[in-house]
């Protein structure tokens, strides 16, 4: 006997209109809210830099960000993660500048929040970008890492960005406990204003982030990250390491590489619905859709919206990506086009 399909086999019954399809997608929509956009602040007051391997983002010096940031702001930017770049400045083996009053970072957060003072400001915070070696942490005389001092390190630094006027701390560095240990530095800080803490959870050892490390200045001298960036085949221990941020006092959390770990996404959404989930498009997933779209291999825009609706769809909260402005970009086009109808 032939088959006969069911009443319920029948999909397409159900998404035959635009309408139709917006039910069926639902909590992947993309609002301004849902972007944050990372910026690469150079300690050369004046630079506008390009980066080859991003084409279309630039490094800018302390006087350059807020021109930058005018149209974006304008267009609907919400909240902003920095990156201070050092290429003047001295690095040494504890990275002495990072809480310095010569951080970029630390210099553009006031004028920021001046001209922009309903913009969220995040700070990364990590010891590679200041450090001799490269690394994300400080190690003793046989090379093993010194969890004190650089736990201590990566505290004095928050509470040097929350003093500065950053409203999100987000450690990078993947170093056991330093989420225990930076929220009891906040919490201490004299400070009427709250500091939150987005922990950067499950951050895998990837070959995405290489451009990143041209355009920051922080690839390690020697050896890679591996003892202390999740091995990417690892679901278990990025599971172990979100359960462990939550219950140190993270106030949200991050997936970082996004594409190629959409399932740790899923997992951790699951697994801790009540906290705002961050995911990190990082430069090589940028550089990738960037190089693909001018070489005319694929619709930038079509790409684009669909890898921030599989965000979404995985359960992605807040997604930081380098494409923001270009996304807000096209929603003011859509907001205006409905408001013409
Ligand atoms: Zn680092």
């Amino acid at each position: 006997m032939a088959y006969q399909p069911g009443p319920s086999h029948h999909l397409q019954t159900g998404y035959f209109n635009k309408t139709l399809q917006q039910w069926q997608s639902s909590n992947t929509s993309i609002g301004t809210e849902n972007l944050m956009l990372p910026i690469f602040v150079v300690d050369s007051p004046n630079a506008v830099e390009t980066i080859s391997t991003m084409p279309g983002v630039y490094r800018y010096g302390v006087n350059k960000v807020v021109e930058f940031l005018e149209p974006v702001v304008a267009n609907g930017l919400k909240s902003i993660l920095l990156f201070p770049v050092l290429k003047n400045l001295p690095k040494d083996e504890v990275g002495s500048v990072a809480d310095s009053s010569d951080n970029p970072a630390i210099q553009v957060i006031p004028l920021i929040r001046k001209q922009f003072p309903s913009l969220t400001i995040a700070c990364d915070v990590c010891l590679c970008g200041y450090t001799s070696h490269g690394h994300c942490a400080i190690f003793n005389s046989d090379g093993s890492i010194n969890y004190e001092k650089t736990l201590a390190r990566l505290t004095a630094i928050s509470k040097a960005f929350s003093e500065a006027g950053a409203h999100i701390i987000a450690p990078s560095d993947m170093m056991d406990n330093r989420i225990h240990a930076i929220k009891q530095g906040l919490l201490s800080l004299k400070k009427e204003a709250p500091t939150s803490l987005l922990s950067y959870s499950a951050k895998f050892c990837s070959a995405f982030y290489g451009p990143f490390r041209e355009a920051a200045g922080s690839a390690p001298s020697f050896g890679d990250r591996s003892c202390y960036q999740l091995p990417c085949g690892s679901k278990g221990l990025a599971i172990r390491a979100a359960a462990r941020d939550v219950s140190q006092g993270a106030d949200f959390i991050m997936v970082k590489p996004g594409l190629a770990y959409l399932d740790i996404i899923s997992e951790l959404k699951s697994r801790h619905p009540e906290y705002p989930m961050f995911v990190y498009q990082v430069s090589g997933e940028y550089a990738m859709l960037a190089f693909a779209a001018q070489a005319g291999a694929l619709d930038l825009r079509r790409a684009l919206t669909e890898t921030l609706t599989s965000f979404r769809r995985a359960g992605a909260d807040v997604i930081i990506s380098y494409y923001t402005p270009q996304v807000l970009g096209w929603l003011r086009e859509e907001a205006e086009e409905k408001s013409k109808v």
